[in-house]
């Protein structure tokens, strides 16, 4: 399985805007944000999609899902609300295929999204 751009920014082979790493995840700041706070949090361990997740895998998600709370009360954006979103294949817009949750904050979010 080839490595896509996330696996080399967990690595430091690619540089990246980093606001929160430990030794299974790694979260930075999307290069194209849609929103003024706008950070991907991904594993370290390269899974492809949502639907490569595994019954074990349970606590790495849900260490994602703490980790981007965490993260916005940090940044200061968490208590006027933000949106998780996890993109899956081709109609969910997924175009890396590095697992990685979005966290986005900093603004009204519109619903439905586009
Ligand atoms: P997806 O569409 O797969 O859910 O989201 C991929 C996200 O990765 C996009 O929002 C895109 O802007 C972001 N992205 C793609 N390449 C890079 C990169 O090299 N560095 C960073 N920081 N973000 C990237």
């Amino acid at each position: 399985m080839s490595e896509t751009i996330f696996g080399r920014i967990a690595s430091g082979e690619v540089p990246a805007d980093i606001v929160f790493s430990d030794d299974e995840l790694v979260a930075f700041r999307d290069l194209n944000p849609q929103a003024p706070h706008h950070i991907l949090i991904i594993p370290r361990r390269r899974i492809e999609t949502v639907l490569d997740l595994q019954d074990d895998d349970a606590a790495l998600v849900g260490r994602m899902v703490i980790a981007a709370g965490k993260i916005a009360r940090e940044l200061g954006f968490a208590e006027r609300g933000f949106r998780l979103v996890f993109n899956c294949g081709e109609d969910g817009g997924q175009e890396v295929y590095h697992l990685h949750l979005h966290l986005l904050g900093g603004r009204r979010m519109n619903w439905p999204p586009g």
